[in-house]
């Protein structure tokens, strides 16, 4: 199928950008790397009258560490996430996620900002964000706020973004101490949406136990959501395959994914567990300068 009639703007500033969502309210829709748009519009299963490409608008693309926390522009693509060193070296859940995404076309073209706007339950972004803690910030022609990321994915394909509103930017708390994060997906082939996807973070105590622990996962509800029941049975747990077994449990338990093509409900929330204790194992390893 072709895409409907649509007009097409490709405004030089955000200023810009901005005014016209808010004059064609309604009818414009945000447009940047297009992998996830692009498709539905060719489906017709979205029509708007509008695309306000962002490609333009500067400082978008920025990845940044201040002293209290990370600053992703949401344009930045998953390939210059996966690429940089600075992900790499202290971020390293982000570098898992971002390797995984897709194919290098869509690693390409596809960005961070996109991917959490579109809110696909199977997307690997949103659990990385709900297990870090990470805060969505939106522009409109009215001014700036934040989102935390635990208030943000509202349902499938639902986010808290109004229409007039640009998702500018994503701050992940800077972790400090003992900290490591990772992040497992099972796909049926390789490139896929997940089957079952697990982000964790962890901060380890002085004593070695585990003080605080961040658990998003995705593809096993209708939307991504935070194991919150996981992550109260790791808190303050000294870390060891048997706690890793139960917080992997509590985890599959939270979730409720349908049966698909990526396989039965059960099957996907085994593997639930299973991400969640293999996540664990290589946070805590890479927590302890292991891994
Ligand atoms: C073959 C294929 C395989 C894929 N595999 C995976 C995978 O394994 N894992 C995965 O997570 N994803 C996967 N994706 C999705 C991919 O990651 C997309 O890049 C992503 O979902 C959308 O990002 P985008 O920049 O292309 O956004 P677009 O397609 O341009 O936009 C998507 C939606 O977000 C809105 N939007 C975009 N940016 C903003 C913004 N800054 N502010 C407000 N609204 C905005 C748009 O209006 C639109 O509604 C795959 C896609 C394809 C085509």
């Amino acid at each position: 199928m072709i895409p409907a009639q649509f007009d097409y703007v490709r405004p030089p500033n955000i200023g810009e950008a901005l005014r016209i969502l808010k004059d064609r309210e309604g009818e414009a829709k945000v447009l940047s790397g297009g992998y996830s748009l692009i498709p539905l519009l060719k489906l017709r299963l979205a029509e708007p009258g509008l695309l306000v490409d962002i490609r333009d608008l500067d400082g978008l693309d920025r990845i940044v560490e201040t002293d209290d926390d990370l600053r992703i522009g949401a344009r930045a693509t998953h390939r210059k996430l996966h690429e940089s060193a600075l992900i790499r070296d202290r971020y390293p859940l982000f570098h898992d996620a971002a390797g995984g995404i897709g194919d290098p076309q869509v690693r390409n073209w596809g960005t961070i900002g996109g991917s959490v706007a579109h809110a696909d339950p199977s997307s690997d972004w949103p659990a990385v964000l709900l297990a870090t803690m990470a805060t969505l910030v939106c522009r409109s022609a009215a001014g700036e706020r934040t989102i935390a990321a635990r208030s943000f994915f509202l349902d499938t394909f639902v986010t808290a973004i109004e229409p007039t509103e640009i998702l500018t930017e994503i701050r992940i708390p800077r972790p400090n101490g003992r900290a490591g994060g990772a992040y497992e997906k099972i796909e049926r082939r390789a490139g896929d949406f997940a089957t079952a996807g697990a982000a964790v973070a962890v901060q380890l105590g002085s004593d070695g136990r585990i003080a605080r622990a961040g658990v998003g996962l995705t593809a096993v509800a209708e939307t991504p959501f935070a194991a919150t029941d996981a992550e109260a049975v790791l808190a303050g747990g000294a870390p060891s395959e048997e706690l890793y077994r139960r917080a992997g449990d509590a985890a599959a338990a939270q979730s409720r994914p349908m049966s698909d093509s990526h396989g039965p409900a059960e099957y996907k929330q085994a593997m639930a567990a299973e991400m969640t204790v293999r996540a664990l194992r290589r946070a805590v390893a890479r927590a302890r300068r292991e891994g």
